[in-house]
């Protein structure tokens, strides 16, 4: 395990996990986002991608080899029992990289930024949990224009995921993001002080 205190910074998809996570990291603290480890395992090369293609064929693939996630996430979407195959395939090599990035951590703490932190369990490994809480439909439109996609998938993905309130019930501490940058920079620092409180 980490030698630094892990702090969880969970949140659904478009609370502002990425955003809140670079506000800490320019107070020095480093974090480690369980998105980007995901990506990381589906990579050209990796034993995740290989099954993924030996499962659903030469479709599952881009021209260059690459994981074509479009796809991917459609077949997931409308096919329950690919979804859990597929977490049983990634969800092992996910948590593996993350505890390995983890324990490189140096900071005074190291921040677990995670779309699911409570539904993959690894809320386990943190000391705390922060919680971002936002409302639906303020987290619906910033997916959207983020990503470009529609109101229906971003529902099903939000769906798909525990609710707002049951992710704060679960938390230790909540940071609302519903503020501009500003506020949320001052909120940060606040949180970054409690943390350190709590941690000594
Ligand atoms: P997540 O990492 O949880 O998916 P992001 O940090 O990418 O969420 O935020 C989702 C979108 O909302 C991004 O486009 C981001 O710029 C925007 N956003 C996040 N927080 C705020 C905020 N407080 N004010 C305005 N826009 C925000």
């Amino acid at each position: 395990m980490a030698v630094v205190p892990i702090i969880g910074l969970a949140g659904g998809i478009g609370s502002g996990k990425s955003t809140i996570a670079t506000l800490f990291n320019q107070l020095g603290i480093e974090s480690i986002d369980a998105d980007d480890i995901a990506r990381q395992v589906v990579e050209l090369g990796t034993p995740v991608l290989t099954k993924i293609h030996q499962r659903f064929g030469d479709e599952i693939l881009l021209e260059d080899g690459t994981l074509n996630r479009r796809a991917l996430r459609h077949i997931i979407f409308s096919q329950p029992e690919e979804k859990s195959w597929l977490e049983s395939v990634s969800h092992p090599a996910i948590r593996e990289s993350l505890i390995v990035a983890l324990q490189q951590a140096k900071s005074n703490y190291v921040l677990l930024v995670h779309p699911l932190l409570f539904e993959t369990q690894q809320h386990k490994m943190c000391r705390y949990v922060i919680a971002i809480n936002v409302p639906k439909e303020i987290q619906i439109q910033r997916v959207m224009n983020r990503d470009q996609i529609d109101e229906e998938t971003t529902l099903n993905i939000i769906n798909s995921q525990l609710s707002n309130q049951d992710r704060l019930d679960k938390a230790d501490l909540v940071l609302e993001n519903t503020g501009n940058i500003n506020e949320m920079n001052a909120k940060v620092l606040e949180m970054h002080e409690t943390i350190l409180r709590l941690i000594k």
